[in-house]
């Protein structure tokens, strides 16, 4: 049986042209027309996504095929997100196959997500078949490619097939290759179950669904399961596969890919990944052990509207477990009121996170300017800090260490001077650069991640004309001189700007914000004095400078009520303010200063 089963995932960097393929296959596997794929990409279910091109969902779809010798083939595809910050993401669904498509667009070749998810995929000893993509494309060129391919990773040019996923090019040739260099899954149906919890879901009917491979041994509906990581038992409840719309099943053996429910209310009690066993036949092989990437940019999220509280809590409660990297802790604060502590993988994490918030339950929020997590020392031990409000004073402080990453950026060489002196002014320390192919270049630095979660990305692109690419992964925590900037109106601390910064970039943060502020926040009838301070010590300010009072002088007499209008006019003008002390804040003053 398990002879007949392949698992894969495709990886590559993205717009390479993972989803478009997924579609070709989902057609060939006879489980939507043609019609179907073209109206939507079917293995990306959120708006969200689709407009962003992202797949931040890992999801499993089963196919069916057969071969051109006649056989039939179960063909499980696990769709794994590309972007830099799923990695984790990406890695998860990894323990779930046996092989990997690495997916390049013939167009831009090979980029820092190919590298990164070649070896994540090498490192779980996947079988890796090449596939250059996009080959319609005028501005192909796979020769270049093929080079890469042969040059970065080794491989040989007789592997590496050539497709168009758009126009349905050689999409069997893949599925060949499939069927003959992947291997079938190796464990024993007759084995105690041991199955792969690799994602998750939440239906409001079902409650938790469960996506899982079963590695050893047979799940079947009515089975007592047991959860390792929290070690709760359940009873399996319903089983299926998606096909990928949800079909039934009565069991799932060795090697096959599908989901499970078990009236699991709470998504929290689901870890991801985990393992699945039988209760009254529990497997006496170890689990595994599994390095879980813990959130690395923290900030504050909350309702633009008091009444919301309930409403955003009960959505980050659903965003979670569809995203166990997101997590969040209540908090407050005196000007936003109640709202929560959140960390995320990165910044472009966060900004999914928010706007999903905001589209799919429509509760606007405010993002307070995201931080890292620094490791800090005082006399009553070391412990993380988040959160600027929480930073101890420097009379406390004994060490502060901040999180570094190794960032690798793939770029044509004429643009590697530039983004040398990017790096350093993001406080970069160049390791090495070797050459890719004859046109290309791999570069890579340390670099605090405090500098690169704001803007680095883009600033990469346009130092590169678009063709740079950025990867980054963290390598741990090392000394810094972090302080914290306190930004006050009329020498009134606002709490919600404060940030912390290291040393040598005060002035420029500070600058930077305190500019936003000035050019969002509208003039009010009194002078708004805005300064950055660190401790006592003023290090930057500007001024708003006062209303002319000539709104209200064309009705000079007095006539208060017309006054009173005028004034309400005024108000409902200026729309979704927040008042900090006496000075109304527009939303958009944070969203720009949490832009910087
Ligand atoms: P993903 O980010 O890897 O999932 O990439 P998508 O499948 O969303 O594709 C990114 C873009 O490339 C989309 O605009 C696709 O229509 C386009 N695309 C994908 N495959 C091909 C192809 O074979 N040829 C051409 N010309 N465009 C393609
Ligand atoms: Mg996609």
């Amino acid at each position: 049986m398990s002879e007949n089963i392949r698992n894969f995932c495709i990886i590559a960097h993205i717009d390479h042209g993972k989803s478009t393929l997924a579609d070709r296959f989902l057609e060939i596997g006879g489980a939507i027309t043609r019609n179907e794929a073209s109206a939507s990409q079917v293995l990306d279910s959120m708006d969200l996504e689709r407009e962003r091109g992202i797949t931040i969902k890992a999801k499993a779809v089963r196919l069916n095929y057969k071969s051109k010798d006649g056989h039939i083939y179960v063909l499980n595809l696990i769709d794994t997100p590309g972007h830099v910050d799923f990695t984790y993401e990406v890695a998860k669904s990894l323990g779930a196959v046996e092989g990997a498509i690495l997916l390049v667009d013939a167009s831009q070749g090979v980029e820092a997500q190919s590298v990164a998810n070649y070896y994540l995929a090498r490192d779980h000893n996947l079988k890796i078949i090449p596939v250059v993509n996009k080959i319609d494309l005028p501005m192909a060129d796979k020769e270049r490619v093929k080079k890469q391919l042969v040059d970065i990773f080794g491989f040989s040019e007789s592997e590496i097939i050539y497709v168009s996923a758009k126009e349905g090019w050689g999409i069997e040739d893949i599925l060949e290759s499939i069927i003959k260099q992947i291997p079938p899954p190796q464990g024993g149906i007759d084995e105690p179950l041991r199955a792969f919890l690799f994602d998750s879901s939440y239906d409001e009917f079902k409650g938790v669904i469960v996506y899982l491979r079963v590695l050893e041994g047979k799940i079947t509906k009515g089975m007592e399961i047991k959860l390792i990581d929290k070690g709760d038992f359940y009873r399996v409840t319903e089983i299926g596969v998606f096909n990928p719309r949800p079909q039934e099943k009565n069991s799932l053996t060795a090697g096959e890919v599908g989901y499970i429910c078990c009236n699991i209310k709470n998504p929290r009690d689901v870890s991801i990944p985990d393992i699945v066993i039988d209760k009254n036949n529990p497997t006496h092989k170890k689990s595994f052990s599994y390095r879980r990437l813990p959130p690395m940019v923290f900030s504050g999220l909350f309702p633009a509207a008091v009444g919301d509280y309930n409403n955003l809590r009960t959505a980050m409660e659903k965003l979670s477990l569809s995203d166990p990297s997101f997590v969040y802790e209540p908090d407050h604060l005196d000007i936003l009121g109640y709202g929560f502590r959140c960390g995320f993988l990165g910044l472009l994490h966060m900004e999914i996170i928010k706007e999903r918030i905001e589209r799919e339950y429509g509760i606007e929020i405010i993002l307070t300017t995201p931080n890292v997590r620094y490791e800090v020392t005082t006399k009553k031990g070391t412990f993380f800090v988040e959160s600027p409000y929480k930073f101890p004073s420097p009379q406390e402080l004994i060490e502060v260490k901040e999180p570094f990453v190794k960032a690798v950026i793939i770029t044509p060489w004429e643009f590697m001077e530039p983004l040398y002196e990017l790096a350093k002014k993001r406080r970069g320390i160049p390791r090495e650069s070797d050459y890719l192919g004859q046109d290309r270049m791999k570069i890579t630095f340390d670099i605090p991640l405090a500098e690169i979660i704001v803007d680095f990305y883009d600033k990469v692109k346009s130092v590169t004309k678009g063709y740079g690419s950025l990867d980054y992964e963290f390598i741990g925590f090392r000394p810094a001189d972090i302080v914290k900037v306190d930004i006050l109106f009329n020498r009134k601390p606002t709490g919600v700007f404060s940030f912390l910064v290291e040393r040598s970039k005060v002035l420029e943060r500070s600058r930077l914000i305190i500019e936003k502020l000035k050019e969002t926040i509208p003039r009010h009838m009194f002078e708004i004095n805005i300064q950055a301070a660190v401790g006592s010590k003023i290090m930057a300010s500007v001024k708003i400078p006062p209303l002319r009072k000539d709104v209200t002088s064309k009705c000079y007499g007095g006539d208060i009520t017309r006054k009173r209008k005028l004034w309400e006019k005024q108000k409902k003008g200026k729309k979704k303010m927040k008042m900090l002390g006496q000075v109304e804040v527009p939303s958009r003053a944070f969203l720009e200063v949490l832009k910087i």
